[in-house]
């Protein structure tokens, strides 16, 4: 797979329509600053393919990326504190509306923070992919950020702070420095190829 040939797609909004039904797709999934745009450039080696914010919480749009064979769907953040009660009305019904539209959605790749706990809305995020039945792995997002001994203790906690954790892929990765980008990578082309 090429990942240097990801293009933007489109934005789908409340009032527009879903992108076509059938192609196998990898979401990224996270709270608002979690780093889900620079890993998504990261993946893609390119700088600005995704907008990395320092305004979060703008409108949700959930943004599809062609990523031949299939598409990589960007949701909007969540979490963010400061956002009006209708803006989080709006990310609930463009949520359901995806998941609810029947889809080919081959990986969900769920960020957390690897420094914190997952916060409740992560925790209910992840709480709807096991029951909704959906294929998730984690990726650990800012590593650098910790000692590798920080790391393999987080890392055991996390086990443990996830529900199912013991069960569920957990990828610690860097935007920074590149760490965990390259087993995504083969993650993301072996379920694309199944
Ligand atoms: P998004 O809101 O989830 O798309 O998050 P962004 O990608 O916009 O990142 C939020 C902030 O975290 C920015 O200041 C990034 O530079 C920073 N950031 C993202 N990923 C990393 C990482 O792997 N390491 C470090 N140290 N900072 C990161």
């Amino acid at each position: 797979m090429n990942f240097q040939q990801i293009e933007f797609y489109t934005s789908f909004g409340v009032s527009s329509q879903l992108p076509g039904e059938s192609t196998p797709e990898i979401v990224f999934s996270g709270r608002s600053n979690v780093g889900k745009s620079s890993l998504l450039n990261k993946i893609a080696g390119r700088k600005n393919l995704a907008r990395v914010s320092s305004m979060p919480g703008k409108t949700a749009t959930i943004n599809f990326y062609t990523a031949a064979p299939g598409y990589f769907v960007d949701l909007p953040g969540y979490g963010y504190a400061k956002v009006a009660k209708t803006e989080k009305q709006r990310w609930a019904q463009l949520m359901e509306h995806y998941f609810h539209s029947q889809r080919d959605i081959r990986l969900v790749i769920q960020l957390v923070d690897m420094r914190h706990p997952p916060s409740a809305d992560d925790l209910n995020m992840i709480n709807f992919l096991i029951d909704g039945g959906y294929p998730f792995l984690i990726a650990l997002t800012k590593s650098d950020k910790l000692t590798k001994n920080q790391q393999a203790k987080r890392l055991e906690e996390l086990a443990g702070e996830i529900p199912c954790g013991d069960q569920v892929t957990l990828v610690p990765t860097s935007a920074q420095t590149g760490v965990g980008i390259e087993t995504l990578r083969e993650i993301i082309e072996d379920v694309f190829i199944d």
